[in-house]
This record gives structure tokens, sequence and C-alpha cells, in this order.
């Protein structure tokens, strides 16, 4: 069965879609630690990240690189954290969390919720900030 963010590439499930290029997607985590919080996926559905291919992992990673700058534009913080769990979805990806704090990057406290409105105005800050 394809996972939820192989659904969410399909557009089978909404999602505050950032940006994608060939092999690479990215869109707000829904339960978001920080404002900006995103996920950025490979859209091949491989469950863990260091499964895979070289190449597609360079690409995620560089793909990743243009996402967190403009992160790092549209959302004040210090820096842009970066961490890989997927003890709840079984497709690879990287979570990119804007940082005042070490405390923004912990997976145990609450999440925020955040209003449709306010989700769609931070996609849409971020995507204004990428590169073309
Ligand atoms: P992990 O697999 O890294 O432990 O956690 C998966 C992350 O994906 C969680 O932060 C969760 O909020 C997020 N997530 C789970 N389902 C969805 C979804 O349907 N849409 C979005 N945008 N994020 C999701």
């Amino acid at each position: 069965m394809a996972s939820i963010f192989t659904k969410i590439v399909h557009g089978e499930i909404p999602c505050y879609k950032i940006a994608e290029d060939e092999v690479c997607f990215a869109f707000l985590d829904i339960n978001p630690l920080a404002k900006g919080h995103s996920l950025v996926i490979p859209k091949q559905e491989v469950d863990y990240l260091f499964d895979l291919d070289d190449e597609l992992l360079t690409a995620l990673m560089l793909f990743s690189k243009k996402i967190a700058t403009a992160i790092g534009k549209a959302i004040p913080c210090k820096r842009v954290g970066v961490a890989v769990l997927g003890l709840e979805v079984p497709h690879a990806h990287l979570h990119l969390v804007p940082l005042q704090t070490e405390a923004d990057i912990s997976f145990s406290k609450p999440k925020l919720k955040l209003e449709k409105a306010e989700m769609e105005n931070i996609a849409e800050s971020i995507r204004g900030f990428l590169e073309p």
C-alpha cells in the first residue's frame, strides 16, 4: 500500500506544498513543532533514509538545502534544524525545523495547532523565498 507521503506526492491527500523537483517534494508538517516545520521527501517510496541510493540521497540533501534556506528567510529563527526519525511514516524524510532554542526540536513536546489560513500563509511565505 502506498505511504501517506506517496499519496501526498500524487495529490491524493492534500498538503501545504512548498516545492518539488523531478525526484523530491517538500511540504509543511501537519503537526508542527514550530511555525515553518517542513518535511522533505524523495518521491520514490523508500522507508529508511540511509537505504536511498547515493544519487537520490545527494539530490535530497541539495533540495533540502534550498528549502532550509527559504525557511530561514521566511521564519525568524537562529537556524533551521534538521532531524531524521521515521518512526511514524515509513517513507524517508527530513524534518526541517526553525529553531530559536534546542527545545524547539524536541519531538516529545506538544505540537502547535495552527489554523488552515496560517499554514497556507507560512507555505506561501516560504515559497516566496525560494531561489528560482
Ligand atoms: P516520523 O516518521 O519522522 O517519526 O514522523 C512523521 C511526521 O510526519 C510527523 O511529524 C507528522 O506530524 C507528519 N505527518 C504525518 N502524517 C502527515 C500528513 O498526512 N501530512 C503531513 N503534512 N504531515 C504528516
